[in-house]
């Protein structure tokens, strides 16, 4: 016998378990954490919003955040025209920041974003969303890496908290993109197929330091409503990203994109919804479609054991599958809308 080459070892599962597909959540849902750009920096979903109602219709979901406004006037006006002004109790648009601008506005930087943001919350948008290029990719003025609780941006958090808007933080990548690519990887197929998404290296400031960083910005503006994208930006490691919750009112976390993570681990995922249960949002982090929908409801809802979280045969964060973690009513309620509505601006 030849060897098997990795990508052709595709496991067929001979469990014989209870299969839950679940059409429809218990509770109307809010996605806090999507995005309606065909590619982010031009267009937006290329379907028109009736279609895109008819699919969130289906799937339950009664509000959908769009992280797409970008950083400008031009984007943020295309998305409140193409989709808010369209349907306005169904879509929120957050804002950004143009970080390019740092090297002309120079130590006055952060006042000019506050002020830019400002401008996009009088236009429209409901909150601001930091791209994971700050703490990676951001330079000062001076070509120097800023961290992600540089000072000089405190302007921008304080903005928020005076417009008691919230600001959704996505802060590094999974540990893994971290690490080396090679066999000890768990990631190694994904990075394999998009090399250019490690963080491997010493031009990277290593995933701890960037935690670390990310922990005192949240620390330091308790008036601002912080959300961390993708489980807190630590999945891996829901015992730090508690230990953030207890510290930090401030503080809330969506679930989008990473039920893979969640799903390998879930006696510690299941106590861990029902110990923060106010400060879980749910979110899926690509456009509407019901399958991916009916994917994270039959992980939130059901006690389905050792399935694919995924669209493909072997499915694309790591070659493992998951389990669901059964939530009781009150606490799916509460992930699905209840939560979302303390921390979104009201319609
Ligand atoms: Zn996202």
């Amino acid at each position: 016998m030849t060897d098997l080459r990795l990508v052709d070892y595709i496991p067929v599962s001979k469990l014989v378990v209870p299969q839950t597909l679940v059409e429809r959540p218990r509770f109307p849902v809010v996605d806090t954490h999507n995005h309606l750009s065909g590619e982010f920096g031009g267009g937006w979903d290329q379907r028109p919003v009736e279609e895109l109602l008819d699919v969130m219709d289906r799937a339950g979901v009664k509000m959908l955040v769009d992280l797409d406004g970008g950083w400008g006037e031009d984007l943020l006006n295309k998305h409140l025209d193409h989709f808010k002004n369209k349907a306005p109790q169904r879509f929120q648009i957050f804002g950004g920041v143009d970080w390019s601008k740092w090297v002309e506005h120079a130590d006055r930087f952060g006042e000019w974003a506050a002020r830019q943001f400002e401008l996009q919350i009088r236009r429209g948008a409901q909150g601001l969303k930091v791209w994971k290029i700050l703490g990676l990719h951001v330079k000062d003025q001076r070509g120097t890496l800023a961290p992600i609780n540089d000072p000089r941006l405190d302007p921008i958090w304080a903005k928020a908290a005076e417009f008691r808007v919230p600001v959704l933080v996505h802060i590094a990548d999974p540990v893994a993109f971290f690490d080396p690519i090679d066999a000890y990887n768990e990631r190694y197929e994904e990075l394999h197929h998009h090399p250019d998404w490690s963080f491997y290296g010493p031009q990277f400031p290593s995933f701890d330091l960037l935690m670390e960083e990310f922990e005192d910005l949240i620390l330091r503006h308790p008036a601002t409503t912080f959300i961390g994208a993708h489980v807190g930006c630590y999945s891996e490691n829901l015992s730090w990203v508690g230990k953030l919750l207890d510290r930090c009112p401030n503080f809330y976390i969506d679930i989008a994109a990473r039920i893979s993570e969640l799903g390998r681990q879930p006696y510690t995922s299941r106590r861990f919804f029902l110990r923060y249960q106010d400060r879980i949002l749910f979110g899926v982090d690509i456009s509407p479609d019901l399958d991916w929908y009916k994917i994270y409801y039959r992980f939130l809802e059901t006690e389905d054991e050792y399935f694919n979280y995924g669209a493909e045969e072997v499915p694309g964060q790591g070659r493992w599958y998951i389990y669901g973690i059964h939530l009781p009513a009150n606490v799916l309620e509460k992930v699905y809308q209840l939560n979302a509505h303390k921390v979104l601006c009201p319609q």
